[in-house]
C-alpha cells in the first residue's frame, strides 16, 4: 500500500436486519483505525441482495452507528468524493467494470440455464468433488458471446479464474495466507438480473472508495481469495486485510448467534446497557491497552488501539464483565443524566414525583438501567412476603411480638426520617435483646418483600410511615 495515501476504512453492512453486536465491534475497530491515522471512516450500504433486504433496515443501521458515536466521514446522507455510498445506486458502475474484465480476457459471459448448472453440481457431488462450475461457456468466442448478449439472451458474467496459481495475501493478524487458484470457482460477478454479486461489488467499491484497510470478521476469510483474484484481474493494488475473530456465546459455546438470545446492538440498549459501556466492553474484548486499565473512552482507545494486537483467539462475550462495566458507567452519571436515561425504563406506575427520594437509594445498585423496576417496585406496588424469609432464624411467636412492639414504637414517632426510625428501632432491639441480624432482616422482609434492599432505615423512611405500619400489621397477622 502506498503510505502517502489517506487511511480509509469502511463498514459495509447489508440492510438485512439489525446490526449484530459483533459487527459493532468490527465497526469500532475500523472507526478507531481511521481516526488514529487522521483518515476517513466510510459507511457503505451493501444492498445488492434485494431478496434479503428488510424495509427500514438502512435507516436503523445509520441510527445505531450514530448512537454509538461512530460517525462516518463519507457515506449516506453526508456524501463524499466517491459516492454514491449505497450499492444499489451504483449498478452501472459494476456492469462497466465487469465488462472491462471481459474485454481484458479476465471474465466471460455465461449462458448456462439453472437446470444445467444444477445437473453439473449434482454430478460433481456424485464424484465427491467440490461443486464448481464446469466452465462450459468459458471458451465461447468473443464475437459469439457478444452477439448472444446483444440478442437479449439471459446471461451472467463470470471471472476467468487462472489454473493452478499460487495466490497470497497478508492478513495483518494472521500473516501470509496462501491458496491455490484451483480451489476457487469461476464465480459469478454480474447476475442475470444485472445486479453484481457481493464479491464484485465489494472489490470495486473498496477500490473506487480508496479503502486502504479492510477490517472485517473472520467469517469473510473464505471469500478473500475470490477478492484477491479480482484485484489481480483488474490489476489493482491490494488493501491491507485484517480478519478479526468472532465472539463466542456467553456460555462459551459456539459463535455468538441469534439462537442463544438477542445479539443485535440495539437489544443491548433495550436491556439497559449504556452505549458508552457497551463500546468500552467491545474495546477490551480480545484486546487490552498497555497499562491494562480497562475503563476507557473512545479517545483513549483511538490513541492506543492497534489491530495487530487483537487476540486471534475467539473470546467469550462475557456478560458479567459487561455488567461490571455498565455499573461503572452508570455511577459516572450525574443525577440529572441518570434520570434522563432512566426515563424510558420506568414502568407506567412509577411515581415520578418521588424520584428525588427513591433514586439516591437505588442508584448504587443499578447494573443496567432496566433494573430500575425490580429495585424500586416495593416503594409503590403491593408486596408479597415469603413466610420462610419472614420467620428465618426465628419463630412465629417471636416475630409476632417483634412486629407488635415495632408497630407500637413507630406509631409514636412524630417525625419520620431514617435517623429517628433507626434510633427507635435500635433501642427496641437492645431493650428486648433480640438478635440484631434476625430482627433487622425480618423488618426488611416485612416492609419490602425482599432480602436485599438499600439500607433499611432509609428504605423505611422513603416507603412512608403509613405504608410501613400497614405492611408490618399485615405480616404480624399472618405470621
Ligand atoms: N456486506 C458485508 C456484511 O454484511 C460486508 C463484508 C465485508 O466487510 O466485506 O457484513
Amino acid at each position: 500500500m502506498n503510505s502517502n495515501k489517506m487511511v480509509k476504512t469502511r463498514m459495509a453492512p447489508s440492510p438485512t436486519g439489525e446490526l449484530h453486536v459483533g459487527s459493532l465491534g468490527i465497526a469500532l475497530k475500523n472507526y478507531a483505525w481511521a481516526k488514529k491515522n487522521n483518515g476517513h471512516f466510510i459507511l457503505r450500504i451493501e444492498d445488492t441482495d434485494q431478496t434479503r433486504e428488510v424495509p427500514g433496515a438502512t435507516d436503523r443501521l445509520k441510527e445505531i452507528f450514530k448512537t454509538f458515536g461512530l460517525v462516518w466521514d463519507e457515506g449516506p446522507d453526508v456524501g463524499g468524493p466517491n459516492g454514491p455510498y449505497i450499492q444499489s445506486h451504483r449498478l452501472s458502475l459494476y456492469r462497466e467494470r465487469a465488462e472491462e474484465l471481459v474485454e481484458s480476457g479476465n471474465a466471460y459471459y455465461c449462458f448456462c440455464s439453472q437446470e444445467r448448472l444444477e445437473k453439473v453440481r449434482q454430478k460433481m457431488i456424485e464424484k465427491k468433488l467440490p461443486p464448481k462450475y464446469d466452465r462450459h461457456c468459458r471458451n465461447i468466442s468473443g464475437e459469439e458471446a457478444k452477439a448472444r448478449v446483444s440478442s437479449g439472451e439471459s446471461h451472467v458474467i463470470r471471472l476467468k479464474v487462472p489454473d493452478n496459481q499460487e495466490v497470497k495475501f497478508n492478513d495483518l493478524l494472521r500473516g501470509e495466507i496462501i491458496f491455490n487458484s484451483d480451489t476457487v470457482d469461476d464465480q459469478v460477478l454480474i447476475k442475470s438480473d444485472n445486479f453484481p454479486t457481493y464479491h464484485l461489488a465489494v472489490v470495486v467499491d473498496d477500490y473506487e472508495m480508496e479503502i486502504t484497510h479492510v477490517f472485517r470478521g473472520e467469517e469473510w476469510i473464505s471469500s478473500t481469495p475470490k477478492h484477491i483474484l479480482l484485484y489481480h484481474a483488474f490489476g489493482w493494488e491490494l488493501p491491507v486485510f485484517c480478519h478479526f475473530p468472532v465472539y463466542l456465546n456467553p456460555d462459551g459455546k459456539g459463535k455468538m448467534s441469534k439462537r442463544k438470545g438477542t445479539v443485535s446492538a440495539q437489544s443491548f440498549l433495550d436491556r439497559g446497557y449504556l452505549p458508552e459501556a457497551l463500546l468500552n466492553f467491545l474495546m477490551i474484548l480480545g484486546w487490552s491497552p498497555e497499562n491494562e486499565e480497562e475503563i476507557m473512552d473512545l479517545d483513549r482507545y483511538i490513541a492506543e488501539f492497534d489491530p495487530a494486537d487483537v487476540s486471534m483467539k475467539s473470546v467469550v462475550f462475557d456478560l458479567k464483565k459487561l455488567d461490571w462495566i455498565n455499573g461503572i458507567y452508570i455511577r459516572k452519571l450525574s443525577t440529572e443524566e441518570l434520570e434522563k436515561k432512566l426515563a424510558s425504563f420506568l414502568p407506567p406506575d412509577f411515581p415520578n414525583e418521588r424520584m428525588p427520594e427513591i433514586l439516591p437509594l437505588v442508584a448504587e445498585r443499578l447494573v443496567t438501567l432496566a433494573d430500575i423496576e425490580e429495585l424500586t417496585s416495593f416503594f409503590y406496588r403491593d408486596i408479597k412476603v415469603d413466610d420462610q424469609q419472614l420467620l428465618k432464624k426465628s419463630n412465629p411467636e417471636e416475630v409476632k411480638s417483634q412486629l407488635n412492639a415495632t408497630i407500637t414504637t413507630l406509631k409514636q414517632l412524630k417525625v419520620w426520617n431514617a435517623a429517628i426510625i433507626e434510633a427507635a428501632v435500635r433501642q427496641l432491639q437492645e431493650e428486648n435483646s433480640w438478635k440484631r441480624s434476625q430482627y433487622f432482616m425480618m423488618l426488611r422482609v416485612a416492609a419490602t418483600g425482599k432480602t436485599a434492599t438499600p439500607p433499611l432505615f432509609e428504605t423505611l423512611a422513603v416507603i412512608g410511615k403509613e405504608k410501613v405500619l400497614q405492611r408490618y400489621q399485615h405480616s404480624m397477622e399472618k405470621a
